[in-house]
């Protein structure tokens, strides 16, 4: 969209100004994570600007996890409400939104293992660090959290807001099949105090999870 067109639809001056510096950084931007369905960022015909409640926003990126439309706050941060559950943030920026899905990017043909960790609406995930790679601060937000070295990558991410309780996906990335083993499990319950189960279907495959043996992804048969 031009600005001329974004700001014949936007009254309001702080919500034109943001959209047009939304549209001319990522519009146009497009691309799938795994091989699914692609994020796509971009103001399109009928944009809608609408409140929330966290403020004015507007519908600027389709999320093709969730097949679902996302609200772009004015500052930046993005909210989301699919089906019959409330709004809530989800990224604490556009910057970390791009930084979560580039280290999923680059961990996801890894050896891994899903879980699933179970935590009080809204309160967030409360991790022991201890046992666990270090924090990748900038791919961190309200509803992601990575932790990452150079052979494991652990990340959390809140796939579930009902109003009883959050549902997180936690995985337990590796590069060899042995450390997803033995030590995936034992990590994962040391550092999360909450209510924790091995998954039973790993949603990046989209197979069940054999007990005892570690999930690989198979890549997409166009893609090799
Ligand atoms: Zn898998």
């Amino acid at each position: 969209m031009t600005e001329a067109a974004i700001r014949s639809t936007a009254d309001d001056p702080r919500l034109a100004d943001a959209m047009v510096a939304f549209e001319e950084r990522y519009g146009g931007l497009s691309y799938s994570i795994t091989g699914g369905n692609t994020m796509d960022y971009g103001l399109e015909g009928e944009t809608s600007a609408h409140d929330t409640p966290y403020g004015l926003a507007f519908t600027g990126i389709v999320d093709g996890h969730w097949t679902w439309g996302v609200d772009v706050l004015l500052d930046g941060r993005t909210a989301m409400g699919p089906g019959r559950w409330p709004s809530r943030v989800v990224d604490r920026s556009l910057e970390q939104r791009l930084e979560r899905h580039a280290m999923l990017y680059e961990v996801h043909e890894w050896y891994h293992q899903p879980f699933e960790c179970f935590t009080p609406s809204n309160v967030g995930l409360i991790a022991d660090e201890a046992g666990l790679p270090p924090p990748v601060p900038e791919a961190g937000g309200p509803a992601e959290l990575w932790w990452s070295g150079p052979d494991v990558a652990v990340q959390a991410r809140l796939v579930g807001w009902p109003p009883e309780r959050d549902r997180w996906a936690v995985r337990y990335f590796a590069r060899h099949p042995r450390l997803v083993l033995y030590d995936a499990a034992p990590a994962i319950f040391a550092a999360l105090w909450h209510e924790t189960v091995p998954a039973s279907w790993c949603t990046l495959c989209s197979e069940p999870v054999a007990v005892g043996r570690p999930c690989l992804r198979r890549p997409a048969p166009s893609r090799r």
